[in-house]
């Protein structure tokens, strides 16, 4: 059965579905997406070599070769340009993500939906998603396995687009929303900041600005939380 972070993604996928699934490992999405949709192609990318192997199984076993294919490299290498028409990546810190989007910047041209879920540090998606005009469509949280999850969909647009410093915290619809399970994770960050500060004030040379970035950002949660 897949996860139900997974099922969420896949949700988010718009007919006609050619999509690249960038750090694919088991091939799971890809598999789930192409079973349902008879139409769906897929490109699973890995760039290491045991998820590698495992995606090609899964496929295999599925009987899916015909519309899955495996490709082994880095990011968005494995895709040319115009062959996709949307991307999930999963599962990874939105830092990797950013990375991973800046890198093939080039290979987006003809992508209309980004779907993400970082699992840390999802203010750093949002800001490269709208820098690079991708509107932020949708947002879902989840909780699952005791872990809280993210979900960023995100569409292309030409105009020129903008969120606050704290829709790019919280998430725009998160924000709005404001869902126990939200509230939830705001309240393990709180206290998480709260430690990081305690734990920096030791230090003989004072980091001064980190504190005083979680200061302001421990004052936002109070106030979305409160
Ligand atoms: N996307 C799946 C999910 O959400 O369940 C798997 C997530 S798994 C934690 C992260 C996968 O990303 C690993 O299989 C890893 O090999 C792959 N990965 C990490 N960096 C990558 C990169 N730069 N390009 C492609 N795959 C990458």
């Amino acid at each position: 059965m897949l996860s139900k972070r997974l099922e969420q993604l896949a949700e988010y996928l718009q007919n006609p579905i050619h999509f690249a699934d960038i750090g694919s490992d088991h091939a799971y999405l890809p598999c789930y997406v192409c079973s349902r949709h008879e139409r769906a192609t897929a490109i699973a990318g890995e760039v290491n070599q045991g998820p590698f192997e495992r995606a090609k199984k899964t496929v295999r076993e599925h009987e899916l070769s015909d519309r899955i294919e495996v490709r082994k490299g880095n990011g968005l290498d494995v895709i040319k340009e115009k062959e996709v028409n949307q991307i999930t990546i999963a599962g990874m810190g939105g830092k990797l993500i950013r990375t991973i989007l800046e890198e093939g910047q080039a290979k987006l041209s003809g992508v209309s939906r980004l779907i993400l879920q970082p699992n840390i540090d999802a203010q750093l998606v949002r800001k490269w998603l709208i820098e690079h005009h991708y509107k932020i469509v949708a947002e879902e949280i989840i909780a699952e396995d005791g872990y809280i999850y993210e979900v960023i969909v995100s569409d292309y647009r030409k105009e020129p687009l903008h969120l606050s410093e704290h829709e790019l915290l919280f998430g725009p619809y998160l924000l709005q929303e404001k869902s126990d399970v939200f509230l939830k994770k705001w309240f393990h960050e709180k206290e998480k900041r709260s430690k990081l500060i305690n734990q920096m004030k030791q230090a003989t040379i004072l980091p001064v600005e980190k504190i005083k970035k979680l200061e302001t950002e421990m004052e936002w949660i109070e106030e979305v939380i409160e």
